[in-house]
C-alpha cells in the first residue's frame, strides 16, 4: 500500500543473548507503586493508590545511549524502574493467569520533567508532557523470563555519578506484576510488544548535563545514560 510519506521504522528494543529484537506496541507506567516513593512525593499511599499513565513508543531510549536534557525543564528526575515486556495479547487477564503474559524483564528509567509535573498535579491536568516526552524512557535489554524467572523480589538501585540515590526491593512494591496486568487489562487491551514500567522506589531526585546515570535490577543489565 502506498503512503503519503515513508512510515517510521518500528521502535524496538534489544533481547539479551539474541540476535532478534523486541518490538514494541505500546508503554505504560504505574505511578506511586512504592509507599515511600509515595510519601516523599507528600501523598498517602493508602489514600493513594498506583495509577497508570503512558508514554509513546519512541520514548525509547537504548541502553548506553546519550540522553539530551529535556527541553522546558528545569527539574528533570531519573526514576529507576522494573519494566515488563509482554509476549501474549489479553483483556481482563486474571491474576492467576498473569505472568503467562510476561515475555521478560528489563530495567527502565522513566525521566521525568517533575517541575511541570508538579504544576499539572496542582492544577489538575494531565501529566502527559511531564512524562511522554522525547527520549524519556530508557530502558536495557530485555531478559526473557524462560531465562531469568520472574521477579518478585531483588534488589532495584540507581546511582548518579556513581553515588547511590536509589535503593529498594522489587518486593516492595504494592501491586506486583501479576496484580498490575491484570488491573491494566481491564482498561486496555494489552498486546504483544506492549512495555509496562512498574513505579519507582523513593529517593527521586535532579539531574543535570554532564551526569552519568546507572541503575539496574538483581538479575538484570545495569543501564547507564550520560545526560547531555
Ligand atoms: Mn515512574
Amino acid at each position: 500500500m502506498p503512503y503519503l510519506f515513508t512510515p517510521p521504522e518500528p521502535v524496538s528494543v534489544a533481547i539479551a543473548g539474541e540476535s532478534i529484537r523486541f518490538p514494541v506496541h505500546r508503554i505504560y507506567c504505574v505511578g506511586r507503586n512504592y509507599a515511600e516513593h509515595v510519601r516523599e512525593m507528600g501523598n498517602n499511599p493508602v489514600e493513594e493508590p498506583p495509577v497508570f499513565f503512558s508514554k509513546p513508543a519512541d520514548a525509547i531510549v537504548a541502553n548506553g545511549v546519550d540522553i539530551p536534557y529535556a527541553s522546558r525543564t528545569k527539574n528533570l528526575h531519573y526514576e529507576i524502574e522494573l519494566v515488563v515486556a509482554l509476549g501474549k495479547p489479553g483483556r481482563s487477564i486474571a491474576t492467576a493467569q498473569a505472568l503467562e503474559h510476561v515475555y521478560g524483564y528489563a530495567v527502565g528509567n522513566d525521566y521525568t520533567r517533575r517541575d511541570l509535573q508538579a504544576m499539572a498535579k496542582e492544577a489538575g491536568r494531565p501529566w502527559d508532557v511531564a512524562k511522554g516526552f522525547d527520549h524519556s524512557a530508557a530502558i536495557t535489554a530485555i531478559h526473557p523470563a524462560s531465562r531469568v524467572g520472574h521477579l518478585e523480589r531483588g534488589r532495584i538501585w540507581l546511582n548518579v555519578n556513581g553515588v547511590n540515590r536509589q535503593e529498594a526491593d522489587l518486593s516492595d512494591m504494592i501491586w506486583n506484576v501479576p496484580a498490575v496486568i491484570a488491573e491494566l487489562s481491564t482498561f486496555f487491551e494489552l498486546c504483544a510488544g506492549d512495555l509496562i514500567y512498574m513505579g519507582t522506589p523513593a529517593g527521586v531526585g535532579p539531574v543535570k548535563v554532564g551526569d552519568v546515570v546507572t541503575g539496574g535490577v538483581d538479575g538484570l543489565d545495569i543501564l547507564e545514560n550520560r545526560i547531555v
